[in-house]
């Protein structure tokens, strides 16, 4: 099986599945190769099944009439050539961009509008639900915006909250779910039973949310 091998300060093997089907594997600087190809060969079910995944999901295009969704609504897309912008009107998105039948330059400018929205967006809906861990001393995280495309959101250590611009194709609350995710992780930097039973606490409908974001 072919997959990237990316070196990096962390501690423990990660394996990734972009939805181009490429394969990429991230381990710590000094890993001995053959414990990073057991862990692939491991995994290589589960890596097989995410490729077959990916390659049956329709890739999003960025035609005349093409559909997008933007914050949980489905819009349509209307495209002209000229100078770039994108506004939304009702549930049309319209897209003006030098080449429309350029599907790159128009899925482009659709990023550029939600990297503008995301920031202001994500950053509310983070002081919205921040109060509580306030109270119990956290500091309050610096956002990142990425155009990340195998997670939704991830806290890091060193204080800072990272989610993916993708978000913005979702309703509030599917938002609200992936930032609540990441700041239980404030109190509890696993995936173990006390960090399912504070987001049970903190957000007792997440399993809904969830489902929407992975269907
Ligand atoms: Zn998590």
């Amino acid at each position: 099986m072919e997959y990237e091998l990316v070196r990096s300060r962390r501690r423990s093997l990660e394996v990734r599945v972009f939805p181009d089907g490429h394969v990429q594997v991230r381990a710590p600087q000094r890993l001995a190769l053959r414990h990073v190809r057991a862990f692939v060969d491991e995994r290589r079910g589960w890596i097989e099944k995410q490729q077959r995944h990916m390659a049956e999901r329709p890739r999003q295009r960025w035609r005349h009439g093409d559909h997008c969704t933007h914050l949980g609504d489905t819009l349509s897309l209307e495209l002209a050539a000229g100078r770039r912008r994108v506004a939304r009107h009702h549930n049309h998105l319209r897209v003006t961009v030098p080449d429309p039948d350029d599907e790159r330059q128009v899925s482009d400018a659709v990023h550029e509008w939600w990297r503008a929205q995301a920031r202001p967006l994500f950053q509310a809906r983070i002081e919205a639900l921040f109060p509580w861990f306030a109270a119990r001393g956290h500091d309050f995280p610096v956002l990142r915006v990425k155009k990340m495309r195998t997670r939704w959101g991830s806290l890091s250590q060193r204080g800072y909250i990272n989610l993916s611009l993708l978000l913005m194709q979702y309703p509030l609350a599917v938002i609200d779910y992936v930032v609540m995710h990441e700041l239980c992780h404030l109190e509890h930097m696993n995936h173990g039973p006390d960090f399912h039973a504070l987001m049970d606490r903190r957000m007792p409908d997440w399993r809904r949310r969830k489902m929407l974001l992975e269907g």
